[in-house]
């Protein structure tokens, strides 16, 4: 619980940031972290074109330097795109010098003024200085499908049971997440879609 759904507090900590939308009306945020690579991103482009839904990827700058035509082809299809730093570095574990430099890096090859800190850690100082220039992204749902100790079903009983009116939900193009969310999300979406949700992308 504590993980999947973000608790006010740790929300308030990072005041300013976004956890969910207020959009009035049945819709969700759609978001995927860590990419672009070639062994899931594409994957991940079809099937959204399959279901004609739009996401947003928050993209890992040394990932867009080794692949950069993949990331061209997230842009290509119509998706919003973000910085998640060029290392993906934890904010608390480097100083603020260091993670703003990793995100100017980034940004260097990511044009977009969303961010989202890996692993949700940032620093305050980091932070403070973040969010005068980046609209910072954090989520409601995190469907932790990075996770060995989850199995697919149950990353899809986390969309499931979290999931609300202006959720942003988190998946992964990683490889750590891998079959868990090709299994998962394609039922994810399904019944996203039977509720009657609608997909928004994260506007800069
Ligand atoms: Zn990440």
């Amino acid at each position: 619980m504590l993980i999947e759904r973000p608790p006010k507090i740790y929300r308030g900590f990072y005041s300013g940031s976004h956890w969910r939308f207020n959009t009035g009306e049945k819709a969700v945020y759609l978001t995927f972290d860590d990419g672009p690579i070639p062994e899931m991103t594409p994957w991940v482009l079809d099937l959204l074109d399959k279901y004609g839904i739009k996401a947003t990827f928050f993209c890992v700058g040394d990932n867009v330097r080794k692949y950069p035509e993949i990331y061209q082809m997230v842009r290509d299809r119509g998706h919003n795109v973000g910085n998640h730093t060029f290392h993906h570095l934890q904010g608390w574990k480097v100083d603020k010098e260091t993670y703003l430099k990793d995100i100017e890096e980034a940004a260097k090859l990511i044009n977009s003024k969303l961010f989202r800190p890996p692993h949700g850690h940032m620093g305050l100082p980091q932070f403070y200085t973040l969010k005068k220039k980046y609209k910072v992204i954090m989520w409601d749902v995190i469907t932790r499908d990075y996770s060995r100790l989850m199995t697919s079903d149950e990353v899809f009983e986390v969309v499931k049971k979290y999931t609300r009116n202006g959720s942003i939900i988190v998946f992964h193009d990683s490889l750590k997440s891998g079959d868990r969310m090709k299994e998962s999300l394609p039922r994810s979406l399904d019944w996203l879609i039977e509720q009657g949700y609608s997909f928004r992308l994260i506007e800069e």
